[in-house]
């Protein structure tokens, strides 16, 4: 019995195959029911990521990567021009992890919401 004509398809039903063992599994399953597979998730690349969000305040807040990386051009020249203060590296740590403690859902809310380079996300 083969099964590769049904790993491709994405039914009217919202079902997709699993790409481990190609069993049926919803399209919105994190895991597949049968073998555990991670499942893609259809919002993975939707959009700005969290996780690149939170590591760029982090690492790089200072300079403001994590607001142009979310598309606040603005308040990334402000960090990058206020950066030798060390104030930006101090509010990037906490935007930082305010990022890691919003949910995905409400992330990405709050990202689709930003308009101009001087939205805040919070
Ligand atoms: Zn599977």
């Amino acid at each position: 019995m083969k099964r590769a004509d049904t790993l491709t398809q994405r039914s009217a039903t919202g079902m997709s195959a699993c790409h481990a063992c190609g069993d049926p599994v919803h399209e919105l399953a994190y895991l597949c029911p049968r073998c555990g597979a991670m499942q893609d998730s259809p919002r993975a690349d939707d959009g700005n990521s969290r996780l690149i969000a939170s590591v760029l305040a982090l690492l790089f807040g200072g300079l403001g990567l994590h607001k142009f990386y979310l598309g606040a051009w603005g308040w990334g020249l402000v960090y990058l021009l206020l950066c030798w203060t060390l104030v930006p590296s101090f509010v990037a740590l906490v935007e930082g992890i305010r990022y890691l403690v919003l949910s995905e859902a409400d992330f990405q809310r709050k990202a689709d919401q930003m308009r101009g380079p001087f939205a805040f996300l919070w």
